[in-house]
């Protein structure tokens, strides 16, 4: 079982793409264990991109993520958080393939909706940055012998 981090960014919860976006997961049968609305501030914004520090959009991400209400999550699968980033799609949307969350559903980079974690590193360290141990639910769900199947 893996664990990823994913944030439906500002732009995303100004455009009323929440249900939308997290229906996406959910359908696709991953298993959701935290979720939360926050608006982070900037200098936390700072701590979730710290790898992009030295990039010149860095400063206006930051301010960007720190604009408004944030959707954060935790989805938990076998294979979530490659697959995750295939459901996501390339960074530019008009890069992104359709059916993708960005494909279908943004058009520039700097308002791409959504942040998924891109490997087990950044994941757990993303996990730990955003949520309390505790928030993360622990609970069977009905759907898994139907979505994991047993042979
Ligand atoms: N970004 C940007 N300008 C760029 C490249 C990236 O504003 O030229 C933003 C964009 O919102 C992206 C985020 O920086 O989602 C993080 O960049 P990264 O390369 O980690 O892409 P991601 O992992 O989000 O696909
Ligand atoms: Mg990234």
């Amino acid at each position: 079982m893996e664990r990823t981090f994913i944030a439906i960014k500002p732009d995303g919860v100004q455009r009323g793409l929440v249900s939308e976006i997290v229906s996406r997961f959910e359908r696709k049968g991953y298993k959701l264990v935290a979720i939360k609305l926050v608006v982070p501030s900037k200098q936390f914004a700072e701590k979730h991109y710290h790898d992009l520090k030295e990039r010149p959009f860095f400063s206006g991400l930051c301010d960007f993520l720190s604009s408004g209400p944030v959707l954060a999550m935790v989805i938990k699968s076998p294979h979530v958080i490659k697959y995750g980033r295939k459901l996501i799609g390339a960074t530019d949307p008009s890069k992104s393939e359709p059916g993708t969350i960005r494909g279908d559903l943004a058009v520039v980079v700097v308002r791409n909706i959504i942040h998924g974690s891109d490997g087990p590193e950044t994941a757990k360290d993303e996990i730990a940055l955003w949520f309390q141990p505790k928030e993360l639910v622990s609970y069977t769900s009905n759907e898994e012998k139907w979505i994991y199947g047993v042979n």
